[in-house]
């Protein structure tokens, strides 16, 4: 068995080497030879904790495994990362473990590609400047990956609380880019694409802040309850989710389907427009919505690619297990 520590990782994988991954990820699920197992999310009624599994099988990669982990509110006071979470993989023919490899950063560069490849396929392809809400962990990976995406010359941002803003402000300087702190009204005007990456449990984003032709990436509901816009934005929009049952019952749309706003039946998986059987958008007007909901199979693709580049690289620390 094949251990990647947390550490590793960096080393092992870059931001363009999840999109490639997670990307083929979306497009066996379109085609059904990969599929998600029930996620599974529990509050232990310990240290606040909230934990759970993610899990799936890739038929044609022979990819079988899950994420495990969670969120622990506490970690931060003793200089821990409050989400934790460690992927492993099985061979699929055996069921032995075949790796153990760290998830904390595997989970924000794998969640920062899916908005990525959402917008490399829904977005104008003009697309000036980038608008995100949010400005806690995830962002920065979300923003960078973003910018790979279009030649976007500003960024704009909106953070409930603005002092968090400076990490976003960090990365515009990294690009050479110019940024601004904004209300969500001159977000909604300025912006081509949004993404949104908070736990609010509101909606942030109103309808009447969005532009026709605008393509949003929903990012940070992932649970029951989360919300980050208004439902009549999808209503309005045209959307596409990483998986339909995920974005239907603990994603962003939740809150429209049980508005009855829109049906699972108006929500496309990804993978079809990057396998060319959904046009994706059809004209410069429409808002497009992305619903980002993180499933297992994104993890178990990311985390293959490192253990293959650890093993190429000759640094896969092996265990008689
Ligand atoms: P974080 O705790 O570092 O940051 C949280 C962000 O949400 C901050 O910007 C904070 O100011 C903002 N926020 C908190 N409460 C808010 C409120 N009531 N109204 C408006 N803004 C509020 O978290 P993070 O690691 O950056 O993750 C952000 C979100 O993304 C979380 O909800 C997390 O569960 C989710 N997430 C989703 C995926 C996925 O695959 N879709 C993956 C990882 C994380």
């Amino acid at each position: 068995m094949i251990i990647i520590p947390e550490r590793e990782i960096a080393g092992l994988v870059s931001p363009a080497d999840c999109l490639i991954a997670v990307e083929r990820m979306f497009a066996s699920m379109a085609n059904k030879s990969a599929y998600n197992f029930p996620v599974v999310r529990e509050a232990i009624g310990h240290a606040e904790a909230l934990y759970g599994f993610k899990s799936g099988f890739d038929r044609e990669k022979l990819l079988l495994g899950l994420k495990s982990g969670g969120f622990w509110p506490n970690n931060v006071q003793h200089g821990l990362s409050n989400h934790q979470s460690t992927i492993f993989l099985f061979d699929a023919d055996s069921g032995r473990c075949r790796a153990v490899v760290g998830g904390n950063l595997l989970t924000a560069l794998r969640t920062a590609a899916a908005s990525a490849i959402s917008i490399k396929y829904l977005a104008r392809p003009k697309s000036n400047v980038i608008g995100v809400i949010g400005a806690g962990h995830q962002s920065t990976f979300q923003l960078r990956a973003a910018l790979d995406q279009r030649p976007f010359e500003k960024i704009v941002a909106w953070n409930i609380d603005p002092s968090m803003l400076v990490r976003l402000e960090e990365v515009a300087k990294e690009r050479d880019l110019p940024f601004e702190s904004v209300d969500l009204d001159r977000l909604g005007q300025e912006a081509d694409v949004i993404i949104t990456i908070t736990s609010s449990f509101k909606p942030i984003l109103k309808a009447s802040q969005v532009r026709p032709g605008t393509h949003i990436a929903c990012m940070g509901t992932d649970t029951k309850g989360k919300q980050e816009v208004e439902p009549e934005i999808l209503a309005r929009a045209i959307i596409f989710a990483d998986e339909i049952t995920q974005s239907a019952t603990i994603g962003e749309a939740q809150h429209a389907v049980e508005q009855g706003l829109i049906t699972s039946a108006e929500i496309t998986e990804i993978g079809a427009v990057i396998r060319g059987d959904h046009i994706g958008r059809t004209d410069a007007e429409e808002i497009t919505l992305f619903d980002g909901t993180g499933v297992g199979l994104q993890d178990l693709a990311v985390a293959s690619a490192a253990v293959e580049m650890a093993i190429s690289k000759g640094v896969a620390v092996e265990v008689d297990f």
